[in-house]
């Protein structure tokens, strides 16, 4: 009995199998894999985007969380050599030790779309070992992590994912590409780490703890919501409007509050 056909989806792991091959194809495509290049996949599944990257050759880690899967993965490619399978959750996982050397990796992904936000974060800890990210998440995820000041979708995913990288939204995918479909549409996005921080920032611990505080009360001006931080005055001396809301500070304005904590 093939192991892959009788593998019934788990939705506590946000299981949604990709099968259709135009969009294997696109992503791959998209990532523009080298020679050199090292990528990591996350939460490879049955091995839908992996059994296509193994073609070019490169290095591959593939990080799994269910146990069915990883035994699946082991025999379904058990003749490649430049596969490393590795059992384990990736949200606890330590992402710099993959990297040999100076170089760095390449991730890639169709995210578990339950764990996405905390995975991004846990994925910006390490951004000075990644060369780039690709992922398959919720198109509202994607979304929020591209949006401008004034936007609805704008929020600390959005500033704290451009303090790290730059996004780039790359095409949608229809529920139907799955197995089973999401209720939800997906997208794919890019995220490049920068090289040099976009703004000056004295400390990233404080410009996270300005962006949560601002935004855990959207509909208050920040005089109300960072009150908790800093004052009125301090805001304003800083040449801010403190009667705005956080949805209209750019991530420029939010260094500066933060450098003043
Ligand atoms: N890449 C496959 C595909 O496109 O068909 C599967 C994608 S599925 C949306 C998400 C995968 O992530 C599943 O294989 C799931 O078991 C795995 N996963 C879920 N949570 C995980 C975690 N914390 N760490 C590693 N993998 C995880």
């Amino acid at each position: 009995m093939s192991k892959e056909k009788y593998h019934k989806a788990r939705k506590r792991f946000g299981q949604n199998f990709l099968h259709d091959h135009n969009v294997i194809e696109n992503i791959v495509a998209n990532i523009q894999i080298e020679p050199d290049d090292h990528i990591v996949e996350i939460g490879p599944g049955k091995g839908a985007l992996t059994k296509l990257i193994l073609l070019s050759g490169v290095q591959l880690d593939i990080i799994e969380i269910d146990r069915d899967l990883i035994a699946l993965l082991k025999q379904k490619f058990e003749a490649a050599e430049n596969l490393q399978i590795i059992s384990a959750d990736a949200l606890k996982f330590d992402f710099s030790s993959l990297p040999q050397k100076n170089e760095k990796i390449r991730i890639i992904g169709n995210l578990p779309y339950n764990i996405s936000t905390p995975l991004l974060f846990h994925l910006f800890e390490n951004f000075s070992c990644i060369q780039d990210m690709h992922f398959m998440l919720q198109k509202e995820l994607v979304e929020r992590v591209c949006a401008d000041p004034g936007s609805k979708k704008y929020g600390r995913l959005s500033v704290m994912s451009q303090f790290y990288c730059s996004a780039e939204s790359l095409f949608e995918v229809d529920p139907g590409s799955f197995t089973p479909s999401p209720k939800v549409l997906s997208a794919v996005v890019r995220l490049v780490p920068h090289s040099q921080p976009p703004v000056k920032v004295k400390s990233i611990i404080n410009l996270n703890k300005i962006v949560t505080q601002a935004f855990s009360q959207r509909r208050k001006t920040l005089r109300k919501s960072l009150k908790p931080l800093i004052s009125e005055e301090k805001i304003e001396a800083l040449s801010i409007d403190s009667s705005l809301r956080a949805e209209a500070i750019s991530l420029n304005d939010f260094a500066k509050l933060s450098n003043s904590l």
